[in-house]
């Protein structure tokens, strides 16, 4: 699988950039005062189903392109502009992005898009996304919102409403980080969620610690048994593959199989996979 990854690949971030934008107060000024429609940018990341052979879905994961702060991880920006508040705005402008891309995709390919604690507390912020949806013409069931447990935690029921309302429009759900946080089996059932992401500190443990294995296979287990899909997150090497399908692991996202990718890159990518596919269908 390591062949597939592509040029398109994303850029490399710099060690010294990671530690100075520790500093929220300089991002967040710096956020104020930027073109964020110009220097907001996104990258998508396959999710694979390796019984089928084929890509799911793509996973939109935000950069941020700072004139003067340089590449900016969203793990360093998000979360200063969950402080500040502008991240209704940001998650505004990078669903557009995200869905205008989508319209070149094989129909069956879907977009995974993560959205942050604060976008499931304001219920305008809802109902701009909504209307971003219905702009887009595209098919809601193409689309996914990612949530994590702990944007599930602060209010429950409000995260619950919210994600119902974009559930009634056809959209799909997926809860992100599955065992990253404080992973409750006694609520997983009440969630609004057609999927679950294994988080990758699960698939870091596989090779040396035995036990990982059995609690990934337990928590596939049990997406089985709630008819939810399963994704594992991650996935970086031959040896966590192949643990993986041991244990009935159906659908991978991580660097074996790509890098996050910018919309060339993903073009690219398809033409490779949907090529591979019909080179094997002549073969046969
Ligand atoms: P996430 O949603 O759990 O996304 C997966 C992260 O794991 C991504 O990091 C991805 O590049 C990385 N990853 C994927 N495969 C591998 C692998 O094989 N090995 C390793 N070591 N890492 C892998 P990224 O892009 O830096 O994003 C970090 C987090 O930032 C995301 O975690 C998500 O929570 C958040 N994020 C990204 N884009 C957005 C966005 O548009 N809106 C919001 N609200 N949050 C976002
Ligand atoms: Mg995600
Ligand atoms: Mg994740
Ligand atoms: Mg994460």
């Amino acid at each position: 699988y390591a062949k597939q990854n592509l040029r398109g690949a994303a850029v490399v971030f710099s060690q010294k950039h990671e530690t100075e934008l520790r500093d929220f107060g300089l991002i967040d000024q710096t956020l104020r005062s930027s073109d964020l429609e110009q220097e907001l940018f996104i990258l998508f990341q396959p999710q694979y189903d390796i019984v089928e052979n084929r890509t799911i879905s793509f996973e939109a994961l935000a950069r941020w392109n700072s004139p003067k702060l340089g590449l900016v991880r969203p793990d360093a920006f998000i979360k200063a502009a969950e402080r500040s508040g502008l991240i209704s705005q940001i998650t505004l402008i990078l669903l557009r992005k995200a869905l205008a891309v989508v319209q070149d995709w094989p129909e069956h390919i879907r977009i995974s898009f993560n959205l942050s604690t604060r976008d499931l507390r304001s219920s305008t912020a809802i109902a701009d996304i909504c209307e971003i949806v219905r702009d887009s013409g595209l098919d809601p069931r193409r689309i996914e919102f990612e949530i994590t447990e702990t944007a599930m935690l602060s209010d429950f029921d409000q995260a619950c409403e919210a994600l119902n309302r974009l559930k009634s429009m056809g959209c799909r759900i997926a809860l992100d980080d599955f065992g990253s946080g404080y992973s409750s089996f006694s609520y997983i059932h009440r969630l609004p969620v057609n999927k679950i992401k294994i988080d990758r500190s699960f698939v870091v443990q596989l090779v040396k610690h035995p036990t990982a294995q059995k609690i990934i296979k337990t928590i596939i287990d049990l997406c089985k048994n709630l008819h939810l899909d399963c994704v594992i997150e991650g996935v970086e090497t031959e040896t966590e593959l192949a643990k993986l399908k041991q244990v009935g692991a159906r659908y991978i996202q991580g660097f074996l199989f790509s890098k996050p990718l910018t919309a060339d890159g993903v073009d690219e990518y398809l033409e490779r996979e949907t090529g591979t596919r019909h080179s094997h269908a002549t073969e046969a």
